[in-house]
Parts: structure tokens; C-alpha cells; sequence
């Protein structure tokens, strides 16, 4: 029977972890500050947003909102972050991705004071992953080395497979696993045999964004298998890039959807904002 793995359970633990840290911190006169830029009113972002101050509350960390209409130019965003990056209380700024069409998403992420890139996007934190120095990192694969350790899984050693090459977490994902010493592959819409590819893994990261696609075709019997697909199926359930009731039975440990990785990349998040002052 596989350990199911128990993303909000570790998610709750860390946070707790972090509200006593905050709280620490507050005694020594420090107050951790976030802010939230949303540009438009796309609902999933609106979710998303209203998640992470919830959070923020919760953990004791002050949240700064700025709602920007659909209609706000680049350059009027540019100076709302260059003016962020100057205010010595704000210790992380996040802006909502995506943003609509008419602004350059880079441009936009690399107008971020790298110090206070709580999301970790910027080239500078994702070059200090590469080269192994600490920096920010990518909330969801740093939840995801977070829930393998914290779930007793050893990484050192093993074959890992990354379906995906995403910036945001196929990328950061092989990275960090190659930091804790796995054997890492990247596997994306290009790799020949797929499934003899994914069926080397001691533990297999998907992130494709395709429901259900892995199925036990793809899976070595004993795997790990993370799944970060977030999916609405047909009947408005949530489901993920795994067929978990296809692959479950055969692996030794697995992430639900819901439940798995989503719930730690808001305290990933919430991680990187309490040590936002220490990347200065
Ligand atoms: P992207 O769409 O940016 O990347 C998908 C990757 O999968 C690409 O590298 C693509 O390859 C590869 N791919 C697509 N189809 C295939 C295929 N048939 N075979 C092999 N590889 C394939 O997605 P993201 O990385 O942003 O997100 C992936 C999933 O994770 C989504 O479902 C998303 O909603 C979810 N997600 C969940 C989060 C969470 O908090 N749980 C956070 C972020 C994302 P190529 O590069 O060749 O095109």
C-alpha cells in the first residue's frame, strides 16, 4: 500500500514553524512586510492572492495590497515595484502571474529587487540556484525537496525524473534535486519513449500539465511519484497530471491532488518571506 504523501499536514507544520519565527523576529523589532501587486481581476489569481495574504495574517507576516486595474501600462507597474524596492519596510513583493497580454512578464520580473524576490523568478535567483548559493527559490519545487524530506524519502543516490521544463518548476525542480545529490533527468515534449524514460525513476516529478497523463505504464513498480498538475476534470473535481487511482497501487509513496504539493507552495512562499531579510 503506498504512504500517501500529506502535503497539508507538512504545510501546517512549516507554517507553525514560521509563526514562531515571525514571532521571534517581532521581539528583536523586525517586522516581516509583503507585498501583492494583482493586475486585473482574473478570479484564479484573485483565489490565489486573497490565499496568500490569508496566510500572511496567519503567520503574523503585514501584507501590503495593490490592486492595479486591467488597464495599468508596464511602465506605470515598473514604477510601482521601483518604488517597493525602495521602501526599507517591504521585505518581499509578489506579483501575480500571469499578467495580461500588453505587459512583458520578464521585464517585469526583473524589475524586482532580486533581495526582496520572494517568488524566486528573478535571472539572479534562478542563477544562484544553478550554481548552488543560497538565494530565493521557486516555491513549488523547494515545497516538493521539502515534502520528500519531511516525508522520510532519501534523495541522495536516487534516479529522478522531471517530466517538465517549466522556469517556474521543471527547471528549479532538477536543480534542487541534483543539490541533494540525486541523478536527475529533465523529460519534456520532445523526449523519445517517454515511458522508458519515466520508468528509470526511483522518484518521478511531473509537472506537464495534462490530466491524468502518467499512467502505471509510466511508473516503475516501488516509485515515488510527486504530481503538481492542478486539473478541473469533467465532473469539476480536481485532478492532477497522475492517474492516481491507476498508479497509487503501485507505488511505494504518492501525492494526492488536492492535498499533495499544492497547499506547500504558499508556505514555501511564506518560508521565503520570513527569510527575505537574511538574502539582502
Ligand atoms: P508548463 O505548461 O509551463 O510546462 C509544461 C511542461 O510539460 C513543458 O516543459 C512541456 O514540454 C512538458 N510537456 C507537455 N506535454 C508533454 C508530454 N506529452 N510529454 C512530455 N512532456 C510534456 O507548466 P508548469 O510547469 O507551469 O505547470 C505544470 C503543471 O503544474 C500544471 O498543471 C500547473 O497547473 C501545475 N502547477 C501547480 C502548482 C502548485 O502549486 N501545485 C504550481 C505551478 C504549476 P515543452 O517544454 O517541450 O513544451
Amino acid at each position: 500500500m503506498a504512504q500517501i504523501i500529506d502535503g497539508k499536514a507538512v504545510s501546517a507544520a512549516i507554517k507553525e514553524e514560521l509563526k514562531g519565527k515571525a514571532a521571534q523576529l517581532k521581539q528583536e523589532g523586525i517586522q516581516i512586510c509583503l507585498a501583492v501587486i494583482q493586475v486585473g481581476d482574473d478570479p484564479a489569481s484573485s483565489v490565489y492572492v486573497g490565499n496568500k495574504k490569508k496566510a500572511c495574517a496567519y503567520i503574523g507576516i503585514d501584507s501590503l495590497s495593490y490592486e492595479l486595474p486591467e488597464e495599468t501600462t508596464q511602465d506605470e507597474l515598473i514604477n510601482l515595484i521601483e518604488e517597493l524596492n525602495g521602501k526599507e519596510e517591504v521585505s518581499g513583493i509578489l506579483v501575480q502571474l500571469p499578467l495580461p497580454a500588453h505587459i512583458d512578464e520578464d521585464k517585469i520580473i526583473r524589475a524586482i529587487d532580486p533581495g526582496k524576490d520572494v517568488d524566486g523568478f528573478h535571472p539572479q535567483s534562478v542563477g544562484a540556484l544553478c550554481i548552488g548559493q543560497p538565494r530565493f527559490v521557486s516555491c513549488t519545487p523547494a515545497g516538493i525537496i521539502q515534502l520528500l524530506k519531511r516525508s522520510g524519502i532519501e534523495i541522495a543516490g536516487k534516479e529522478c525524473v522531471v517530466v517538465g521544463r517549466s522556469n517556474i518548476v521543471g527547471k528549479p525542480m532538477a536543480l534542487l534535486l541534483l543539490r541533494e545529490n540525486g541523478t536527475v533527468t529533465i523529460a519534456h515534449s520532445k523526449t523519445k519513449n517517454l515511458q522508458e524514460v519515466t520508468k528509470r525513476a526511483d522518484i518521478l516529478i511531473v509537472a506537464v500539465g495534462r490530466p491524468k497523463m502518467i499512467t502505471r505504464e509510466y511508473v516503475k513498480e516501488g516509485a515515488v511519484v510527486i504530481d503538481v498538475g492542478i486539473h478541473r476534470n469533467e465532473n469539476n473535481k480536481l485532478c492532477g497530471d497522475v492517474d492516481y487511482d491507476d498508479v497509487a497501487p503501485i507505488c511505494s509513496a504518492i501525492t494526492p491532488v488536492p492535498g499533495g504539493v499544492g497547499p506547500m507552495t504558499i508556505a514555501m512562499l511564506m518560508h521565503n518571506c520570513v527569510e527575505a531579510l537574511t538574502k539582502r
